[in-house]
Formats: C-alpha cells, sequence, structure tokens
C-alpha cells in the first residue's frame, strides 16, 4: 500500500532550541563534559520539535534534520567522506565529528562557507578521487526510530548527492568533486535501501544547488542521478526539495526522473510556477508548493499563497504545502518576544507561527473552506518618514559621486601627511571576558551608564596608548562598546527593532540575533561620534571613524518584504551619509565603512547579479559621497576571491580598500591591477582567523610581494580583518612585526 505525501509539511526545523540548548550543551561537551549529557539533551530536543509538529497537526514531519554542527557534515559522515586527516586521529565518532568541525592542534577544521546567500555556513566536504564513499545510515536511522518510538512518522532528510558534490571542494588540483557522481549515487542507493529496510517510506533529498546557474552537463547528470535513484528496485519514495530560487531547466530534468515528489520555492522562485505549467503532464507526482518564506520573518499573505497553492493544484494531481526553505533561517518562537511593538509583534510570524500557516494552507488548499484570519491593516504611520522618503526622491547621481580620486589623494596626503606603506588595524580590538562583562552587567541593570562610559573610555585610551607604542600611522578606537558590528547601528536607527530571544543559528554553536527592518530607516542622533571624538582627543595621529556599511546592514538583518531592497539600502546609506559629515565634522579625518557582506548577497543566478551590484554599490557610494575630497574614506571586505564582484570593489570608489589576502598569498593584487584598480589598497597580512603569529621575515616577503605590484604610497600595512577574536598577547606580538617588517621595508 502506499504512503500519500501529506498535505503540509516544512523542509527543516531550527535545532538549537528555543532557549539555545544545544549551544549550551555543545559547549559544555567541548569544554570537557561528557557524551551522554550531550546526547540527552540533543535527544530531548528532537522529541520536542516532532511532538510540536505533530501537535500543530503537520502531517509530513522531517526527520535527521537536527545535527550536532551542521547538516553537510552529517551528509559528508553518512557517504562515507570523513577526510583521512581526521579518520588517522583515532577519536570516537562524536570526537572525529566535532575535529572535522573545530580542528584539534595536529589538524585544522575543514573549511566553513557561506550557504548559498544566506547567513547559515556549512563545513566544506573535502572530496579527491580516491574518498571512499560508504553508505554510513546510522544517525538517519537512529532519527527515525526514536520519532517513531514517540508514535512520530517521519521523513529522513539528506543532502542530495549533486548538491553536496557541487558544494564540495577538491582535495588536490585537476581534480573536480562532481566527477565522483556515479560512485556517490551508489552509495546513497545502499542509504535509500538501507532506510526501506528500517520501514521508511519517505525520504527528502535536498537539491538547492540547482537554484544556482548551472551548465547542462550538470543539469544531465541530475537527471541521470535521480533516475538512477528511481529505478531501484528496493527505496523509500523520493521528495526532491529544491529552494532559495528558480530551478530553470532542472525543473522539467527532475520531472523526467521517477522521482515520486518535487518540492519547488515558489517564494524566491516565482519562476518555477511558469515552468511547471509548461512542463506537461505531472504523473501522479506530488508537488510540495513552497508558499510559506522560510527566510524572513513576516507573516505570509495567506489569500495570495491560497492562490498560487491553487495554480499548482490545478497543474498536479497532488499538492502538498511547505515552507520555501528549512526554517533554519528563522528564529524558533514568536510568542517568546514579549517586548515587541504590537503593530510589529502581529506581523510576524516565526518558526512555530510558520507552521501555523503551513498547516492553515494545506488545509484551505483541501478544503476550500478554512476560516483565514483577518487581513491585517495597514502598517502604522509613524512608520513612514516623510523626511527620508522625500531626501530620498530628490537624490542626484552627484550625491554617489566624490571629486576625482587623484585630487582626493593629493588632499589627503596634505593633510594625513603619512608614511610610504601606511599601517593600521581593521577596527576591533580584542574582546576580552572583562569587557563582555561589562556590557553584560550594563544590560541587565547592574551597571549605570555612566559607570558603563567610563569603562568603555578606558578601554579606548588602553587601546589608543597600545597603538602609539606600537607605531601605527592610523589608528582605531577598537569597537570596546559594539556587541555585533549590525546590532549595535539597529539599536540606535529608526525603523529597527531588535528581538529579546530571536536567535538564529549562523554555524556550528554560534547563534545571531538579527534586528528586524519594519520601517523608515532614520539616524535619531549621532551613533558613533562620542566615541570617535574621544579617541581622537587622546591622539595626534589620525583616527579611523569605524562604521557598518549599507548592505551589510541588510544583509545581517531580517529586511522589509514591502519595499526593494535597494530603497532600504539608500535608507540606511542617507543615515550613515549624516553620520559621516558628523565624524568629519568632530575632526575625523579617516572613515572606514565596512561591507564584508557584499559579495555573500550576490544573487545566486547571473541574470539577477548586475541589478544587485548596481543597487549595493550605489548605496555605498550614497553613505560615504557627502564628505570632503580631503577626508579618506576606507571600506574593509572579508575575503579574497572576489570573482564577479571585482569591478563592483573598484566602482566603490573608496579611497582605500582592506581585503583578505593573506591565505591566497595575495593573489589578489593581480586581478585588481588587471582591471586597473588604482587606489590605495590593503592586502591583509596577517590571518587573525587563527591564533598563529605571523614571524616578520614571512610578513616581510608577502609586503615585498605586495609592492612588486603597488606602489609604496597606495599599499597599505595591515591584518586581514578585525581583532576581536583574538587575545592581546598574539595581538601586540603580531602588530609588532607587522611595523617591524613595514619599517624595514620603508628604510630598504
Ligand atoms: N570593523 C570590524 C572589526 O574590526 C570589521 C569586521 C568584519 O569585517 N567582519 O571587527
Ligand atoms: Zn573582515
Amino acid at each position: 500500500m502506499s504512503t500519500p505525501f501529506g498535505q503540509s509539511t516544512v523542509l527543516g526545523y531550527p535545532r538549537i532550541g528555543a532557549n539555545r540548548e544545544l549551544k549550551r550543551a555543545v559547549e559544555a561537551y567541548w569544554a570537557g563534559g561528557i557524551a551522554a549529557a550531550l546526547d540527552r539533551t540533543a535527544s530531548t530536543l528532537r522529541a520536542q520539535v516532532w511532538q510540536e509538529l505533530r501537535n500543530a497537526r503537520l502531517d509530513a514531519i522531517p526527520s535527521n534534520t537536527f545535527s550536532y554542527y551542521d547538516q553537510m557534515l552529517d551528509t559528508a559522515v553518512a557517504v562515507g567522506a570523513v577526510p583521512d586527516r581526521f579518520r588517522r586521529l583515532g577519536l570516537s565518532d562524536l570526537d572525529t565529528y566535532f575535529a572535522m568541525a573545530r580542528g584539534v592542534d595536529a589538524e585544522p577544521a575543514m573549511e566553513l562557507t557561506k550557504w548559498f546567500d544566506t547567513n547559515y555556513h556549512y563545513l566544506v566536504p573535502e572530496i579527491g578521487p580516491d574518498t571512499a564513499f560508504a553508505a554510513d545510515p546510522g544517525k538517519a536511522l537512529a532519527e527515525y526510530a526514536e520519532a517513531a518510538a514517540l508514535g512520530v512518522t517521519t521523513r529522513p532528510v539528506l543532502v542530495g548527492p549533486a548538491t553536496f558534490l557541487l558544494l564540495a571542494k577538491p582535495t588536490g588540483p585537476g581534480h573536480d568533486p562532481f566527477d565522483r557522481l556515479d560512485d556517490l549515487v551508489r552509495t546513497y542507493a545502499d542509504l535509500l535501501r538501507a532506510l526501506a529496510d528500517a520501514g521508511v517510506e519517505w525520504v527528502q533529498l535536498d537539491e538547492p544547488a540547482y537554484a544556482a546557474d548551472r551548465t547542462p552537463a550538470q543539469i544531465d547528470a541530475l537527471r541521470s542521478a535521480y533516475t538512477k535513484l528511481g529505478e531501484l528496485d528496493r527505496r523509500p519514495k523520493i521528495f526532491v526539495a529544491t529552494y532559495f530560487g528558480d530551478l530553470g531547466d532542472a525543473l522539467p530534468a527532475l520531472l523526467g526522473t521517477p522521482v515520486e515528489a518535487l518540492g519547488l520555492d515558489l517564494v524566491a522562485g516565482p519562476d518555477n510556477l511558469r515552468r511547471l505549467a509548461g512542463a506537461g503532464p505531472l504523473g501522479g507526482r506530488t508537488i510540495v508548493a513552497g508558499l510559506v518564506d522560510g527566510r524572513n520573518v513576516w507573516r505570509t499573505d495567506l489569500r495570495t499563497a491560497i492562490a498560487t497553492g491553487a495554480v499548482v493544484a490545478g497543474l498536479a494531481d497532488h499538492v502538498a504545502v511547505s515552507t520555501s526553505c528549512s526554517l533554519l533561517h528563522v528564529p524558533v518562537d514568536l510568542a517568546a518576544e514579549t517586548r515587541l511593538d504590537p503593530a510589529l509583534h502581529e506581523r510576524l510570524a516565526f518558526a512555530r507561527q510558520k507552521v501555523e500557516e503551513v498547516v492553515l494552507l494545506g488545509r484551505a488548499l483541501r478544503d476550500g473552506s478554512t476560516r483565514l484570519p483577518q487581513p491585517l491593516p495597514p502598517p502604522p504611520a509613524c512608520w513612514r518618514d516623510e523626511s527620508v522618503r522625500s531626501r530620498l526622491a530628490a537624490l542626484t547621481p552627484a550625491d554617489r559621486q566624490r571629486g576625482s580620486y587623484p585630487d582626493r589623494a593629493a588632499a589627503q596626503q596634505a593633510r594625513l601627511n603619512l608614511p610610504p606603506l601606511p599601517t593600521t588595524t581593521i577596527g576591533s580590538f580584542p574582546q576580552t571576558a572583562e569587557l563582555r562583562h561589562a556590557r553584560a552587567e550594563h544590560r541587565a541593570g547592574r551597571l549605570d551608564d555612566a559607570g558603563y562610559a567610563a569603562r568603555m573610555r578606558a578601554e579606548v585610551e588602553h587601546v589608543i596608548r597600545l597603538q602609539e607604542r606600537l607605531g601605527l600611522d592610523v589608528l582605531v578606537h577598537g569597537e570596546p562598546e559594539r556587541n555585533d558590528m549590525v546590532q549595535y547601528f539597529g539599536e540606535q536607527l529608526a525603523g529597527f527593532a531588535a528581538t529579546e530571544h530571536g536567535w538564529v543559528q549562523s554555524y556550528g554553536s554560534r547563534c545571531v540575533r538579527p534586528p528586524i527592518i519594519h520601517g523608515d530607516v532614520a539616524r535619531k542622533a549621532p551613533m558613533t561620534v562620542d566615541w570617535a571624538r574621544y579617541a581622537q582627543s587622546l591622539t595626534s595621529r589620525p583616527v579611523k571613524g569605524m562604521l557598518t556599511g549599507p548592505v551589510t546592514i541588510l544583509a545581517w538583518s531580517f529586511v522589509r518584504a514591502d519595499q526593494p531592497l535597494a530603497d532600504t539600502a539608500d535608507q540606511v546609506a542617507l543615515a550613515l551619509r549624516d553620520e559621516c559629515r558628523d565624524l568629519e565634522a568632530a575632526g575625523i579625518t579617516v572613515i572606514q565603512v565596512d561591507e564584508p557582506a557584499l559579495r555573500e548577497t550576490l544573487p545566486l543566478r547571473a541574470a539577477d547579479q548586475k541589478a544587485y551590484l548596481e543597487w549595493s554599490v550605489g548605496a555605498f557610494r550614497l553613505a560615504t559621497g557627502g564628505v570632503a575630497d580631503s577626508t579618506q574614506i576606507h571600506t574593509h571586505l572579508c575575503y579574497s576571491e572576489f570573482g564577479e564582484v571585482i569591478t563592483a570593489i573598484d566602482a566603490l570608489d573608496a579611497d582605500v580598500t582592506s581585503i583578505e589576502a593573506s591565505r591566497s598569498r595575495m593573489e589578489v593584487l593581480d586581478d585588481l591591477k588587471t582591471i586597473g584598480y588604482a587606489r590605495g589598497v590593503g592586502p591583509g597580512i596577517w590571518d587573525i582567523h587563527s591564533p598563529r603569529v605571523p614571524g616578520r621575515d614571512e610578513i616581510g616577503a608577502a609586503l615585498r610581494r605586495a609592492v612588486a605590484v603597488v606602489p609604496t604610497d597606495r599599499l597599505w600595512v595591515n591584518p586581514d580583518c578585525g581583532l576581536k577574536t583574538r587575545g592581546y598577547p598574539e595581538v601586540e606580538a603580531s602588530l609588532s612585526n607587522l611595523i617591524a617588517a613595514a619599517t624595514k621595508l620603508r628604510t630598504g
């Protein structure tokens, strides 16, 4: 007898727990705790999720969406792709797993990188020609059995074989992990057989990589992989879940295979609907319609969603309603937020509320008669800011255009009088336990405002004195007052709201609490000027003002869905523009506007990238375009493989750009030269992601490579990112080596 898919489902659910229980349990284990305690917390969390989903009357419930660290890492284990360098350590399974995630003394961790264009990070599988794939269904089977024991029938979820390999990196040159697809499909066949033998009726295989541009060969390979899996004689029914955008030609390709269900993101990929309509008969296949946005926090417009669902229902025999992607990307429960503005609260839905929406939509599509909640009233008038709107409407291209670079460079040098190869840092200095403690005490009301400000001023003074003593040329105040480079601005700008418990997993045990942009953005008062002015008052050397750029602020927040991102970005940019002017008026001569997220928000498909880069670059230029030619604008980017964004980086028109380069051995400089970049550049020559102190000679060698490409009056000497996660001993030692190397090169 065949079990239908069900009416309503989610592609995945947050696993961190409503109070970040998983974070605490995992970190306690890392700190020397016992595995059994971690295991207990984990199984309690899993049971809670399954019971919650069942009680909400979701009728197709996923499992194997729990993870101690990351679902790609779990999938690597499930297919036997544990690199030998970790197997060799001879650790327990759990410790091998955490060694892959976090590294051990003898072995660096696997690489961590962004999951598509989200703020989630996955561990990059290392696949070589010799990787010995072998099915290890243990975790998926255990979760399935665990749920079954609670009376919940589930659908195990795995990352699909094509996406797994497309996101992997080769273990050596001259090899493409995707070449191993046939082998890996055989291993997936073993996994599917093992699941079938355990009574699993449906399995979910995620193939989000096909929401990005793929070659015809990669699409053919997808078709052939699922044809092979579909033709297995012993297997569960297969649900291929796709998300994050339009599938393009991969949609008809998947429909040409025997898979029983196909999931489409109809929020981020509206074109999927048109392609589905043009795809011809769908047979007995289930279409799983991703109608509820899994990546943003707004309530679904149920009437529009039902209309879309009805179109799908007209095309397919079976329709199930789902979230557009896993709910991993949103906070757990809106009910925990008791301090939000009621007008905002009623517009929001977190994971738990989104499950209710999915269930309601599933019912409405089946019965046609479900009573829907009243539509929302229009947003409160006070969320609109007419003065910001009229400023935006009056902008002209001149507002995004500074003087010519040669004029600016001359005016800046006349004012700053910097030596060749000027030295600086990226902004933050170590966030010591003591500093974090002071911030927590202040938040809890045990340290008053005056006491807190005094503590922070003392820290700024300490950081300034240290930099003077080391001999840096352009100083920073050290950012002791900042919890997070986006949250800090979100807390001070109109149009933003902060949550109390809205945690979202960023990677492993790291969770972030993104602010929510709900209204027009405006600056209520200067945000950083007092700190900068104070820092500058302590020294005769220039102190860099430090701001987070508009694109990064948007990328690390939940954004408005009721206006184009470009407009929200320009509103943020105007607030930053005013801040730049005020910094300038307070005597600050160098201002850095960080844009580490510029590249990670790049749309997955090339066709959408041009428009994105236009508005994102435009917003940066609006933020920085209001200062005098003699004020030096820096920007900082956290990566070195610019690829498709390299011309955009030039277009930012910053006077100085600092970038990550220590791991790419300065190759980035050649790339910049190729496109004709001719302004200041600071290739990070100390990899701050590791506690290792780079030696003078090593830094000197890197600098000499750089000097061969960039003249010394445009080449800056700096670490590759902020120092907040480092300790003072390494910082002092590394900076003093860095400065010694620069001095030596200056004097020849
Ligand atoms: N100015 C920030 C810092 O130094 C930049 C951080 C970042 O690029 N992520 O911490
Ligand atoms: Zn950085």
